[in-house]
């Protein structure tokens, strides 16, 4: 049986991706298709004008959809949002109610009304909301986001529809992650609107950011990873000795994937068409049983919510594949980590990508002038971007093998480097016409050069057409950065406008020359951020402190600017957060972090202590009884010397343990969240790693079947066998 089978569920078919894709959800298509001609303007307006809806449209709506739904198995319905604890959260209510009560004939029938579509009120007590609500008025709102498609999540006996929704407090204030990123991409729109009319772009009418996430993870074979409490709680290995092999053969990477996981990723593309998931392109990444997908780009919102229906379905699928998907940055030392590379790029109502260099010198010339606003709003805002992808987990891949550095910086790859130079120093800029690789093979013909090169080390590269913001950790909400990137750009949009306002004001010459003006200003005033070397180099980072960029290794780093009124004033301008939301995101980073860190201090305690000094008291017993029955003088002084390894070893765990036990007392006791988080970054997490590789050195001294713990060469390989 296959482990599709064993949910019940068909084989995934084996026709076209169209003939299913999308077949789970209902959007504005099915919308146009099902309702009266009234009801779909008024949800239109409400969706570009922001019109409140009426309760008949609105009933109206429910009606269609409970319909949809009933003929597609819907049992239940629920609210789904992505509150700040960077996870999905839906409570499922059935659709019945009750019709007709009559001593012990209870009759119910189902029934979806438009209230029950636009509003719900989940008790939102146990939702952080960092102290913008006390639990005695913890009233929470769930608000229908019409712009996202609802859909259907599969069960045994039922369906459930899910309205995508946003959640918010009583006074309006966004307790989601959703809610930012939805403002973001007004403001942003709006503001670059104005810019691009006064560039020339007259009739321009919308600009939406697009994303595209591509989603790094780990698969694990399940009954190895569920003897391993550091992965099942933390969703990483707390210790562990690196295999003595590991990525070093560079055999992994777009290798042939192994047969177990491409069954595994058919069910999972299976289910992600069925749910309008545009995935694409699939393959194994760097590190042993690492491995990567990637969809096709979209608007930013429908994209962020995509991606974490994603990530919830790789986690599904895979259990269901007798495996564990790890979306942790950082889940096995001494290897590559797993990032969210975010291709992120600005389109026209016209269907136009505004980073891409075009056919017409006014295509070019807004081209650039957006890169010069992109440059100036990374600069700008680096701190705060910095601080939107800070996590626990990140903090071991930031810096780390293959993986973006904390500093932020921007590659632009060698032509359009040279390209700004020119602009900046005034010298006429050389045509940009497509490099030829000849490759000197008859029958192949020249290939025309992609004209960005790549830097794999960089945390904000441009890509050709689209920038990628590489430094997201795995398992981020992508609304988190992707919000703080386009209210970067909005506030820079906003200042763009009036600057070039002024100098048209100025200027007697053209309207083109005005905006040469605009570009080279903005470019040699964010020259800073912009690096071409090696990101990972010792060197770079002493230049970047010459450069007086940001440089935030840790998140409690990281965090802090949230309380720098200057540094997130844009915030509070662009209105994508106000002053007090953006306090309590600054609360629940903190105490985000001095959970995840606690909690990993426990686990790491625990196994310490009922793992791996049992492990090697059982060992120190055995070697002790061995050695006392030799005679012979070589073995007996080898034996002894082993003995002795082993008690050092056991005096020194026990050491560490202790001093990291005591230290985690003392932290526990701290009154203030951020006294704690100083501790647990700058003394128990070097406590941690002292014990760690006391840890990680019995695992190799100790006979395996000593060994409790499935060990990294059995997680790390045992997929790639299949
Ligand atoms: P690369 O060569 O960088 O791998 P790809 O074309 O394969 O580039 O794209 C990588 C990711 O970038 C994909 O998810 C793709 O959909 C996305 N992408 C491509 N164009 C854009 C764009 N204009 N805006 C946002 N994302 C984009
Ligand atoms: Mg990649």
């Amino acid at each position: 049986m296959s482990a599709w089978h064993s949910e019940g569920q068909k084989d995934p078919p084996m026709n076209r991706i169209s003939d299913y894709f999308g077949e789970l959800t209902f959007g504005i298509a099915q919308m146009r298709e099902k309702l009266p001609k009234e009801a779909y303007q008024n949800l239109i307006k409400t969706l570009e004008q922001g019109k409140k809806l009426s309760p008949e449209t609105a009933d109206a709506i429910a009606s269609v959809i409970k319909e949809w739904a009933a003929q597609k198995g819907a049992t239940h319905f629920c609210h789904w949002f992505q509150p700040m604890t960077g996870l999905t959260a839906e409570k499922h209510d059935s659709f019945i109610s009750i019709q007709h009560a009559y001593y012990s004939d209870t009759r119910v029938m189902e029934r979806f009304s438009g209230s029950q579509l636009i509003q719900g009120e989940p008790d939102a007590s146990s939702f952080p909301s960092g102290g913008m609500r006390t639990t005695f008025e913890a009233r929470g709102y769930t608000a229908w986001d019409p712009s996202s498609p609802l859909f259907i999540i599969e069960g045994k006996r039922g369906h459930t529809l899910c309205i995508p929704t946003v959640f918010f407090g009583y006074h309006g204030e966004a307790l989601d992650n959703k809610t930012p990123l939805l403002r973001s991409n007004q403001v942003l729109s709006k503001e670059a609107c104005e810019f691009l009319k006064l560039l020339g772009d007259v009739d321009v009418k919308s600009v939406t950011a697009t994303l595209g996430a591509e989603q790094e993870y780990f698969l694990i074979e399940r009954s190895l990873a569920e003897q391993r409490p550091d992965l099942i709680l933390t969703g990483r290995t707390l210790l562990g000795s690196p295999s003595t092999r590991g990525q070093q053969l560079e055999d992994h990477y777009f290798g042939a994937i192994p047969s177990r996981v491409k069954a595994f990723m058919e069910d999972v593309e299976y289910e992600s068409y069925r749910l309008g998931i545009p995935v694409k392109t699939r393959h194994n990444e760097v590190a042993p049983s690492q491995f990567e997908l990637a969809p096709i780009f979209e608007g930013a919102t429908i994209a962020a919510d995509h991606n974490t229906l994603l990530m919830d379905t790789l986690k599904k699928v895979a259990y269901r594949h007798e495996m564990l998907c790890l979306t942790h940055e950082k889940p096995f030392a001494g290897i590559n980590g797993s990032g969210k590379h975010c291709n992120w790029s600005l389109c026209n109502d016209k269907g136009e990508n505004l980073l891409e260099p075009g056919n017409t010198p006014h295509q070019n010339l807004r081209f650039l002038a957006m890169i010069a606003v992109v440059l100036k709003a990374v600069h700008t805002h680096a701190s705060v971007l910095r601080a939107a992808i800070a996590s626990a987990g990140n903090d071991h891949r930031l810096g780390a093998n293959e993986a973006p550095p904390a500093i932020i910086s921007v590659f632009l790859g060698s032509l359009l480097e040279n390209i700004l130079t020119n602009i900046t120093e005034g010298v006429a800029s050389q045509a940009t016409e497509a490099q030829i690789i000849h490759l000197g093979v008859s029958h192949i013909p020249d290939i025309s050069k992609d004209y960005t090169d790549r830097n794999r080390t960089s945390p904000f590269a441009f890509t050709g057409n689209k920038f990628e913001f590489r430094a997201v950790g795995a398992s981020a909400n992508v609304s988190v950065p992707v919000s703080i990137l386009n209210a970067a750009v909005a506030d820079i949009l906003k200042s763009a406008t009036q600057d070039l306002r002024g100098l048209l004001a100025k200027k007697s010459g053209s309207r083109d020359e005005a905006i040469m003006e605009l570009i080279r200003n903005y470019t040699s005033q964010s020259k800073a951020i912009r690096f071409e070397g090696n990101n990972y180099s010792q060197a770079w980072r002493d230049e970047a402190k010459k450069r007086g960029l940001p440089i935030l290794s840790t998140t409690p780093e990281a965090v802090a600017v949230l309380h720098q009124e200057a540094a997130t004033a844009f915030l509070v301008s662009t209105q994508v957060l106000s002053r007090a939301e953006i306090e309590a995101r600054y609360h629940i980073a903190v105490e985000r972090y001095n959970k995840t860190i606690q909690i990993e201090l426990l686990t790491l305690l625990d196994l310490a202590r009922t793992y791996v000094v049992p492990a090697l008291e059982a060992q120190l017993h055995e070697s002790f009884s061995i050695q006392s029955h030799f005679t012979e003088s070589k073995a007996k002084s080898a034996g002894a010397a082993r003995v002795k390894d082993l008690q050092n070893l056991y005096g020194e765990l026990l050491e560490h343990l202790t001093a990291l036990t005591s230290k985690t007392q003392e932290i526990a006791a701290l009154q203030s969240e951020e006294t704690q988080m100083q501790s647990l970054s700058k003394e128990a997490i070097p406590l941690m790693e002292k014990l760690r590789f006391a840890c990680d050195r019995t695992e190799l001294l100790v006979a395996d079947k000593h060994w409790p713990l499935p060990k990294y060469r059995e997680l790390l390989f045992s997929q790639t066998l299949s």
